[in-house]
């Protein structure tokens, strides 16, 4: 059969699900576009890996409904307890002890949760929205043409191929997608071997996260409790060369010539790993009816807790386009992924490395570059340039607020954001624009949807009278404008399509 009468079975192939690839098929699937989320592993990942949840990806965990079960997952971050050769110690704090939510940032205290539990809590989201992995499912080639791609998939069943019109690879640090691509990652091995392991021990209290040999290039070791579970994470350093076994005896012996202590005891390992930290960043992140995200496009030293972070606002990012196209908009706003993310990543990268000089001696403080909070798409083909002198601008990251809705209830502008909707703000002495599909318009004032009675939302905003706020569906700013024309139709995706 020619290719171009094959039929579609699905709209988007996702390979690999990992946290960019279940946050892809969260947005996909609520946005109502079909696709397929296969994963190489025949069961779920088992790690700690990734424990640091920054505060930008919690809002965004807001908006797929899933914050407040990820928090109930984990907790806040213990002090780090620095022990002396005498067996003293002091006590920092990595986040700022003082640290409150407020108006316009309503998380003020990064999350810890593992890894293993933040993939469950998207699974689950996932399997409410009538979703779920196709597990023991790897993604072995593919070929693009002009309408779609068509890919071979292997399983327990055998071979099948897929005919999907855009295909993601989510599909991590050693991507397939990527090397099938022949897309560049470009970047460096920094000279450092590290060990990662989940383990149930005795001989450590579980209210601080404990660092033995501060300052010791080779041998400083990090053991930190990892909240809502009864398991500790184990960091450090290795040789750079040869096998490391890493049963419960042997490490058991490196925690004791580390600290110095004979009252630890580690009983159990259920998962780890050694690795080489690289920092590398894919040449391209599409390449036709193709892309890369997650650490498939990036990856970095765990410093910073950066990773997993990234991965999931580049599928925040990519979904929503994606979404748009599929349903009528044009294909340029998927070059907009690339335009925007990578820069993202290139800044991530040179923070995170830096960060890794700083982890050997300094306090392990995290300080706001961490948080994500203020990456913004200011310079981005679909940032409308306007007046500069706003608190916000196009491109910036929507803010929250507190309001009144009419009816009388509290409210929030991310409630009011939160979907896969586009919103407009004004001010409700303004004329709104007629109804679109997928457009939200909320009027503020004493007439309008909502009152800003805190003065919450001018203090974020700075709305003028008669001036109107574009906010895209991934919550950051398209546009700030008059009345006059309602500056949607220089928007591509607003109206007609509904992404
Ligand atoms: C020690 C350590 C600590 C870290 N700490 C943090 C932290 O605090 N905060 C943070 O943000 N990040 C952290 N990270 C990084 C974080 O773990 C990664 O960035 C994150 O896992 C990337 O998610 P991903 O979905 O892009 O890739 P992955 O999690 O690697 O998922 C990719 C998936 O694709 C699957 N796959 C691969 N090939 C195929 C194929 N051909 N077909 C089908 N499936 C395939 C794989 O099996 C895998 O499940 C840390 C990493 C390490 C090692």
């Amino acid at each position: 059969m020619p290719i171009d009468t094959v039929p579609f079975d699905t709209d988007v192939l996702i390979s690999g699900a990992g946290a960019a690839g279940l946050a892809l098929a969260i947005d996909l699937a609520r946005r109502g576009i079909a696709f397929m989320l296969i994963e190489q592993k025949t069961q779920a990942f088992g790690g700690s890996r990734g424990k640091g949840i920054q505060l930008r990806t919690l809002e965004v965990f807001e908006d797929f409904g899933i914050a407040d079960r990820l928090a109930a997952g984990g907790g806040a971050y213990p002090p780090i307890r620095s022990y002396r050769a005498d067996g003293s110690f002091e006590e920092t704090l990595m986040t700022e002890a003082t640290a409150i939510p407020d108006a316009a940032e309503p998380y003020a205290r990064p999350l810890m949760v593992a890894q293993f539990r933040t993939e469950a809590v998207l699974r689950e989201r996932l399997a409410e929205l009538e979703h779920a992995v196709q597990f023991g499912v790897s993604l072995v080639g593919f070929d693009e043409d002009d309408e779609g791609v068509s890919a071979r998939i292997e399983g327990a069943g055998g071979d099948r191929r897929i005919r999907a019109r855009y295909l993601v690879g989510t599909d991590g640090g050693r991507s397939f997608v990527r090397q099938a691509l022949g897309i560049a990652f470009p970047g460096e091995t920094l000279g450092v071997r590290a060990l990662v392991a989940d383990v149930r021990m005795d001989g450590l209290e579980r209210r601080a996260w404990h660092r033995f040999q501060r300052g010791a290039a080779a041998t400083q070791l990090m053991i930190c409790p990892l909240m809502g579970t009864d398991i500790f994470q184990i960091q450090g350093p290795v040789p750079r060369e040869g096998d490391l076994d890493l049963s419960p005896q042997t490490l058991t012996a490196l925690v004791r010539e580390r600290s110095g202590r004979n009252d630890i005891v580690v009983h159990a390992v259920s998962w780890s790993s050694v690795y080489v930290m690289n920092a590398r960043l894919a040449d391209r992140y599409r390449v036709g009816r193709v892309f890369l995200a997650g650490d498939a496009a990036h990856i970095h030293p765990p410093t910073g807790g950066q990773g997993l972070n990234t991965s999931v606002q580049d599928a925040y990012n990519l979904g929503w386009k994606l979404a748009a196209v599929l349903k009528g908009a044009p294909d340029l706003l998927l070059d907009t992924y690339e335009e925007e993310r990578r820069p993202i990543a290139a800044n991530m990268l040179g923070l995170s490395t830096r960060l890794l000089g700083e982890a050997l001696d300094g306090p392990m403080r995290r300080n706001r570059e961490v948080r994500q909070l203020d990456l913004h798409y200011r310079s981005s083909s679909l940032s409308r340039p306007g007046s500069a002198d706003a608190p916000v601008l196009a491109g910036d990251r929507a803010p929250d607020a507190p309001c009144r809705g009419q009816a009388g209830q509290p409210t929030r502008l991310f409630t009011l954001y939160q979907g896969p909707h586009w919103t407009l703000l004004g001010p409700d002495a303004a004329h709104p624009p007629a109804a679109r599909p997928g457009l939200r318009v909320v009027l503020v004032g004493e007439r309008g949807d909502v009152i800003d009675e805190g003065g919450h939302i001018l203090a974020a905003y700075g709305l003028q009278p008669e001036e109107w706020v574009l906010v895209r569906p991934d919550g950051y700013i398209a546009a700030r404008f008059g009345s006059e024309g309602m500056g949607l139709s220089g928007i591509p995706c607003v109206g007609r399509h509904n992404g």
